[in-house]
């Protein structure tokens, strides 16, 4: 067996440390524009959240997501509407 080290992200809204590509990637363009990275290869910064509606909820309550030094920016309605779908189907 391989072992390879698997990038490890944090999660904006319970803090949990996990691997990259378990978590929900939030990126911004470097245009500025932030979407959400379903792919894990858009170019630009990125803030994480685990797939998981408790962590959604919280990062939306407590704007985590524009503190997040990766976007610190409003977080445009259709974004968290995307997370919420994206989050929805696991
Ligand atoms: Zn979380």
């Amino acid at each position: 067996m391989q072992t390879k080290k698997v990038p490890i992200r944090r999660c904006v809204g319970c803090g949990e440390r996990k691997p990259k590509k378990e978590l929900v990637r939030v990126v911004k363009a470097p245009d500025g524009q932030i979407s959400l990275d379903t792919t894990g290869k858009k170019p630009g910064r990125g803030a994480y959240l685990c797939p998981d509606p408790a962590c959604l909820a919280k990062a939306r309550r407590a704007k985590r997501l524009e503190h997040a030094s990766a976007l610190d920016q409003a977080i445009p309605p259709e974004v968290y509407e995307m997370l919420e779908e994206q989050i929805a189907q696991g």
